[in-house]
């Protein structure tokens, strides 16, 4: 499954989901409240393309570092912001920081997904490294974490893509990964 946090992004975002168009593939896509409503359309497609919607709280702060009646804001707001986007609330959350704790998981009301591939992308901002996490990491379950604002990331996720499909990867959505 691959993942994407911190968006709607802008051109990248549209990349990502070209990409994913071209080649039957999917992702799920997880958004701030704050970028859901600057880009209802880019969420609106993702939605079409049969992408997953999932939660990254609405203006990504730690939420265990917040009271819960902020957090459960965080998380109630960003819900209905995709919600008005594509007509579907998320079905999944992530942590902002991987940061949770009981309180902060039993507020989300749905499945709480972390990784298992961090291809850290926004500190390399290296199309080869990118790759190279994934390439050289990849198993049959993985969820791999990726973030739609750079350039680089972007570059990197069109090849991955074409790579693990050679390969015979299928792409899923976190929900069907975990329904397996
Ligand atoms: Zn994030």
């Amino acid at each position: 499954a691959l993942t994407y946090d911190d968006g709607p992004g802008d051109a990248s975002e549209t990349k990502i989901l070209d990409c994913l168009e071209q080649n039957g593939a999917v992702a799920t896509f997880f958004y701030t409240g704050t970028r859901a409503t600057k880009r209802p359309d880019q969420n609106k497609r993702a939605k079409t393309l049969g992408c997953e919607m999932g939660n990254h709280s609405w203006n990504h702060p730690q939420l265990t570092k917040i009271s819960p009646e902020a957090a459960q804001d965080q998380l109630t707001r960003t819900n209905d912001a995709v919600q008005s986007a594509c007509g579907s609330a998320p079905t999944v959350f992530r942590p902002c920081y991987g940061a949770t704790n009981d309180t902060v998981n039993s507020l989300a009301q749905m499945p709480v997904i972390m990784w298992s591939i961090d291809t850290l992308d926004w500190k390399s901002k290296n199309v080869t490294e990118i790759i190279g996490k994934v390439m050289q990491q990849i198993s049959d379950h993985d969820i791999i974490l990726m973030h739609d604002y750079y350039e680089t990331s972007v570059e990197a996720a069109l090849q991955i893509v074409d790579r693990l499909q050679q390969e015979g990867y299928e792409f899923v959505t976190v929900e069907d990964l975990i329904l397996e």
